[in-house]
Parts: C-alpha cells; sequence; structure tokens
C-alpha cells in the first residue's frame, strides 16, 4: 500500500502526498505506544525439515494492527522505527515476546530453533549482543535454539563491529542467519568470511523457480554453495506443490511458506505443531525422480 501510494504521488498532485507524509507521521507518534500498551503481536511461521519430516523451526514475524489504520506491513513499520530511533525497544519487545513464547513449547518437548528478525541498527547501536543475552536469560531459553535473522545488507557494510558482534552471538550458541539472500548485493569473498550458519533464500527465486530457467539455477546454486560454505540452505516463500518439487529436486532441504504454514498466533502453535501431516512433502514430488 505504501509503494503504492508512492508512485501516485509522483502523478497526482499535493492531495496524496500530503495522506503518506501524514500516515507516516501518524504512525510514528503512534508507535512508541504501540509498543508499550501490546497493539503489536507475534505470528510464527514454521520451518520444515525435509529429511527429518517435521517443523524444525518457527520464524516470528511482527504484527501492528493499528486502532484506525488496521494492519501495518512490518515492512513499513520496522524502517520506520529504524529512521526514529525506536528500533531498540521494537527489538527488544520481539526478542523478549517471541523467548517468552518458545520457553513453553520446548518445556513441552518441542524440538524447535525460533528464528528473530533483527536490525541492524539494532547491531550498530551496540546493544544487540545483551539484549540478545537478557532475553534468553529471563526465558530460559537455551542460546543454541534462537536463530539470529539479518538480512543481506549485513554483508554491505565495512563495519568491523558487525562482524564481532556476530562472533560474540555465535560464541554465545546462538545460530545467524542471512535473509533475504540473493537479493542484494553480496560478494562470495565476503560472504564466506561472515559468521553466518544458515542462508534464507529469497522469495523472488522461489516464486519463479519453475517458469524462469535462471531462478532455477541460481536456486540449485544457492543450494550447492551452502554446504560449501559451512551453511544450511532454507527456501523461503514456499507457496505451491510445484514448487515444493522443484526444490526437492534440486536437493534443497529446508523449506518455509504458505504451503507448509502460514504465521500463526503462539496459542495456535501446540496445534499446529501436533497437526502437521508430513505427507504434504510427498505428494509433489515427480515420479521420475
Ligand atoms: P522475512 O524475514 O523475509 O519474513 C518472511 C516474510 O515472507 C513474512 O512477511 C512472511 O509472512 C512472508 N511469507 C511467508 N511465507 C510466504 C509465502 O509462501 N508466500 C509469500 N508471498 N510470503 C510469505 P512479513 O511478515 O510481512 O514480514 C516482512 C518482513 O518484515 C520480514 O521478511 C522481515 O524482514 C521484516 N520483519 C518481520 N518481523 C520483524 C521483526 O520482528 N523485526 C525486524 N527487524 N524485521 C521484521
Ligand atoms: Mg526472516
Ligand atoms: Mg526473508
Ligand atoms: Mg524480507
Amino acid at each position: 500500500a505504501a509503494k503504492a501510494a508512492g508512485k501516485n504521488c509522483v502523478r497526482s498532485s499535493g492531495a496524496a502526498l500530503d495522506r503518506l507524509v501524514d500516515r507516516r507521521a501518524r504512525l510514528a507518534r503512534d508507535l512508541p505506544s504501540a509498543i508499550a500498551d501490546g497493539a503489536l503481536t507475534l505470528v510464527y511461521q514454521p520451518v520444515v525439515g525435509v529429511a527429518d519430516r517435521r517443523v524444525l523451526g518457527l520464524e516470528a514475524l511482527v504484527r501492528w494492527e493499528h486502532p484506525e489504520l488496521g494492519a501495518v506491513p512490518p515492512d513499513e513499520f520496522v524502517a520506520l522505527a529504524e529512521d526514529d530511533g525506536l528500533i531498540v525497544p521494537l527489538q527488544r519487545w520481539v526478542l523478549r515476546t517471541a523467548t517468552t513464547a518458545l520457553a513453553p513449547l520446548l518445556a513441552d518437548g518441542h524440538d524447535l530453533q525460533l528464528g528473530v528478525n533483527v536490525s541492524i541498527r539494532h547491531l550498530q547501536a551496540g546493544c544487540l549482543v545483551p539484549d540478545v543475552a537478557a532475553a534468553l536469560a529471563d526465558s530460559g531459553v537455551p542460546p543454541r535454539r534462537l536463530m539470529v535473522e539479518l538480512t543481506e545488507s549485513v554483508l554491505m557494510g565495512t563495519d568491523d563491529h558487525v562482524e564481532d558482534d556476530l562472533r560474540a552471538l555465535r560464541g554465545m550458541g546462538c545460530v545467524i542467519s542471512l535473509d533475504d539472500f540473493g537479493k542484494g548485493h553480496s560478494t562470495l569473498a565476503r560472504l564466506a568470511r561472515l559468521p553466518v550458519d544458515v542462508l534464507k533464500m529469497d522469495r523472488a527465486f522461489v516464486a519463479h523457480i519453475q517458469d524462469d530457467p535462471r531462478s532455477a539455477a541460481l536456486v540449485r546454486s544457492v543450494v550447492e554453495l551452502g554446504p560449501v560454505l559451512g551453511m544450511d540452505v532454507v527456501a523461503e516463500g514456499v507457496e505451491t506443490a510445484g514448487q515444493l518439487a522443484a526444490l526437492r529436486e534440486v536437493g534443497c532441504r529446508y523449506l518455509q511458506g504458505f504451503l507448509l504454514g502460514a504465521p500463526v498466533p503462539a496459542a495456535q502453535l501446540p496445534g499446529v505443531l501436533a497437526g502437521f501431516d508430513p505427507a504434504v512433502l510427498d505428494h509433489a514430488v515427480p515420479s521420475h525422480v
């Protein structure tokens, strides 16, 4: 919606631009109280292992239901929080809420890893490591259960302390993943140097795996590159049985997307975990495999 509005305001006169500016100002004004008053929630999406045939992980995704503007997309308000110095309190809330939701699932015997999206600005602010440590200590979640997801843009900075902090998180036992991989401009040299455990392949490649041979070739390359660098590869945005079949064919072992499971509130997780049907992984495999 924000993008559409952004395009429109180039052509139309002041009104659309005013609305856009109003919306931004409004969201910026309301975000601090949303963080404090519980207007933010988290939903959790399963990550499925092909070989294990079960849900191996959950990704926490933040939601904001604005009382008047309705659902605000996370990309929009995370960017706004980054610009307005609200990213640290936002991320602290996300880390605490997600680890608190994971603890009872672990206590019930579920063997799961929790992915939390983290902003590079939080890292640059210098308090990501202590904030992660505090969330883990307070919830009792073991560090190896937490996967810190950073977008590929971390690779573009030349900041040394980014790397130091990633190493510190890893040293604590956390898992580091590079999100939306393939979308940015990482060089192989930089990628090989970074302390990263998991590559999450951008869903744009998955979306075109069947109709665009170049996307298919890229997916195959990333799936093959991962192990060379000692990294697991997760395909994001798996929506159809055909995409799943194509991903299995190239040997992708970890899958996330609406086909495997939509993001749900924490209260629904026990049901989702109990009800996961591994048959979803089979019905799509082409007969010649
Ligand atoms: P992401 O980390 O790459 O998260 C995956 C996004 O893909 C989510 O969008 C998810 O709902 C969506 N998705 C999952 N499966 C499918 C599918 O099969 N098809 C399609 N088309 N989409 C699928 P969402 O929740 O809108 O989040 C968008 C982005 O906002 C996230 O991308 C992440 O970069 C950011 N974000 C979300 N929560 C947080 C957070 O707590 N902190 C930070 N810093 N960023 C967050
Ligand atoms: Mg993510
Ligand atoms: Mg992603
Ligand atoms: Mg994304």
